[in-house]
């Protein structure tokens, strides 16, 4: 067995996530701590915040504009307690490919399910221990096809999935939910 790719992939991915996040954690200042967590703003003027959770760089949470909005904190609170399964599985599929290459199709299909996971996984922790439902106006797509671009090209479940109550009940499946609004 020839150990070179492997490896040579493992060090990439770690190499680009962790520079990542590093990058994200250097330019930002720490503009609060709760406990352990730190929480940071690096203004580039976007709503929104990235949880930092990687091997070397966790519990902060990077504010991407002056603004700390209470309930994004509270979704990227929910991602600095979780195992990150999305990185885990880029380190198993970078290791795992050189051996057996045709794992690049369904592997797309089960990192983007473990995406979904992980942000539905921080909206409930949001809502069962702050009570913070994600808000939208977004309108469910009346075209099938406009409903599945909105599944696969967003990192997180669509916007008039996130707001809907039955998101929120632990006991639907995300990807039964998913299949319902395909339907
Ligand atoms: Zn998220």
């Amino acid at each position: 067995m020839d150990w070179f790719l492997p490896l040579f992939n493992l060090v990439i991915v770690l190499a680009f996530y962790e520079g990542l996040h590093g990058l994200l954690y250097y330019k930002s200042r720490e503009v609060k701590r709760e406990g352990k967590i730190s929480i940071r703003v690096l203004d580039i003027n976007e709503e929104n915040a990235v949880a930092l959770n990687s091997i070397f760089f966790r519990n902060s949470i990077v504010f991407l504009s002056n603004k700390i909005n209470e309930k994004i904190l509270r979704h990227e609170e929910g991602h600095t307690k979780q195992f990150n399964y999305v990185y885990a599985f880029l380190i198993l599929i970078a290791v795992v490919f050189p051996f057996y290459s045709p794992v690049a199709v369904p592997a797309v299909f089960v990192g983007k399910f473990l995406i979904w996971k992980m942000e539905r996984d921080a909206d409930l922790y949001a809502y069962y221990n702050y009570g913070i439902k994600y808000e939208s106006g977004a309108e469910r797509p009346k075209s099938r096809l406009e409903r599945l671009k909105e599944w696969v090209l967003d990192s997180h479940p669509p916007d008039y999935i996130r707001k809907e109550d039955k998101y929120y009940e632990k006991n639907n499946n995300l990807f039964v939910l998913f299949l319902q609004d395909l339907n």
